[in-house]
């Protein structure tokens, strides 16, 4: 018995290998991960308390000895072979395993036009370290990226008094993951605050004081991020013969396409229900992921099934989505005095829902409309669109049914 591998020292990596000690599983587990330092959340990075950067250990070296993972910091895995079931190591070791989870996380997009390697990258503490140290108040930054990195970062650095531009291929920024609703809310925000948009623009050039855009205007910056989306790290998986698509591609239990190898996190294509596979990117998904990887990996066979769910917090404002809000569904919008709740139903059924209001005060209302699409409730549109409904009343009586 050799016990288990983890790649990736990530969310999805480290949270597996706690989750494997608590399905009792007793065997031998190692944590690979490149990166120098102990595992640490990245959410933090682009939402750093006093605007400058910020490490939140996931877990300590004390909870890693005490859980018997042994941290091999720093190292990578270079090379996979499935047949042998054997991964050699940066620092020259070759292990064997019986089961490996392959949580490899996703790299930064990178521009391709002149000057590219000027734009820093905004995805590891050390690229969070580079941005804030030199971008003090006086100094102006280009964001080449309207998602979510682009806009986090873009309040941060107004709060530092810097110069903000952002620069978003498409005609709205935020149009990725952020229901319409709540990315126009948001995007008037920052202007609001400041933040100067260029939408709709490709970039041509990155010279040492401007993004120098399709349309020929010069945006000028000091500092220069590109936050233009990621891609699943799949090296690893593609060179070992694995399934790959846009992801390691997995069945619905996070197994690979060799069943001695699951995949979790931002790396990790999961076949779907209704056909075809859903890769997701938020820290919620890669812990679940993780928990339900080290079940099958221990001998179980659960379908991962949990809802999507992320959050983004920009100035004051806190947004939280659960389920997938797509075009078409009908939309049911709740004004509260803090903020605004949107409901999503498909064909009467609750979906997915939304809401945007100060910090963290529309948590309990989003965490009862995911027990509510968990429960397969078909609420009456207008009475939910009425806030004197009581959402935990709904609840009850959807359970009930
Ligand atoms: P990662 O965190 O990318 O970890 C993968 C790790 O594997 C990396 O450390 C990598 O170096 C390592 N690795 C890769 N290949 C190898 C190899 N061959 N050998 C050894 N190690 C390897 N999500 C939210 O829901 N809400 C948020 O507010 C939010 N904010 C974010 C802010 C920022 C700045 C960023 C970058 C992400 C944010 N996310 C947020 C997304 C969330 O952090 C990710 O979805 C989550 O970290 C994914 O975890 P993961 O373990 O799959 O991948
Ligand atoms: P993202 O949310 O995918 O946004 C990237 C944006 O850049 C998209 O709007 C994209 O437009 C645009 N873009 C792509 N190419 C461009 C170009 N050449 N010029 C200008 N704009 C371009 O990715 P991200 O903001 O870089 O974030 C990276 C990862 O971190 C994601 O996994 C994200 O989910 C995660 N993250 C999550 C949170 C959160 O959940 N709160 C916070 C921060 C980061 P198109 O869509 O049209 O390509």
């Amino acid at each position: 018995m050799d016990g288990i591998i983890i790649v990736g020292a990530g969310e999805a990596g480290t949270r597996a290998a706690f989750a494997l000690r608590e399905t009792g599983f007793s065997g031998g587990v190692t944590l690979i991960g490149t990166e120098p330092h102990l595992p640490y959340e990245r959410p933090p990075l682009s939402k750093p308390l006093n605007e400058t950067v910020q490490m939140k250990p996931i877990c300590g070296s004390e909870a890693l000895k005490a859980a018997g993972i042994e941290y091999g910091q720093g190292v990578s895995a270079s090379r996979l072979d499935a047949e042998a079931q054997s991964v050699v190591l940066s620092d020259g070791r070759t292990l064997t395993y019986d089961k490996l989870l392959l949580a490899t996380g996703a790299r930064p997009r990178r521009l391709t036009c002149p000057g590219a390697e000027r734009a820093l990258d905004f995805r590891t503490y050390a690229d969070a370290a580079e941005v804030f140290s030199r971008g003090e108040a006086g100094k102006k930054v280009a964001i080449i990226g309207g998602g979510l990195i682009g806009m986090e970062l873009a309040a941060v650095l107004r709060g530092k008094g810097i110069a903000v531009s952002v620069i978003e291929a498409a005609p709205k920024p935020l149009g990725r993951a952020v229901p319409p609703r709540f990315a126009a809310k948001l995007h008037a925000r920052h202007q609001d605050e400041g933040v100067v948009f260029h939408l709709g623009q490709g970039v041509a050039e990155i010279t040492d004081d401007a993004v120098v855009l399709a349309n020929g205007d010069a945006v000028p910056a000091d500092i220069v991020v590109a936050a233009i989306g990621v891609q699943p790290d799949v090296a690893l998986a593609e060179a070992a013969g694995l399934a790959t698509g846009n992801g390691i591609l997995t069945d619905g239990c996070l197994r690979t396409s060799d069943p001695n190898i699951f995949a979790a996190g931002d790396c990790a294509a999961v076949a779907q229900p209704g056909g075809g596979h859903m890769r997701f990117e938020s820290w919620r998904n890669a812990r679940s992921q993780a928990e339900t990887a080290s079940r099958n990996m221990a001998g179980g066979n659960d379908a991962f099934a949990a809802i999507p769910w992320f959050w983004s917090d920009q100035y004051d404002l806190g947004l939280q989505v659960a389920g997938l809000p797509l075009p078409g569904y009908q939309s049911v919008v709740r004004a509260l005095g803090e903020g605004e709740l949107e409901f999503y139903l498909d064909h009467g059924r609750l979906v997915a829902a939304a809401g945007l209001g100060i910090g963290n005060g529309l948590a309990k209302d989003i965490k009862l409309a995911e027990m509510l699409i968990v429960a397969g409730s078909n609420p009456d549109p207008e009475a939910l669109a009425d806030p004197a409904l009581n959402l935990k009343a709904l609840l009850r009586s959807a359970r009930a049914a």
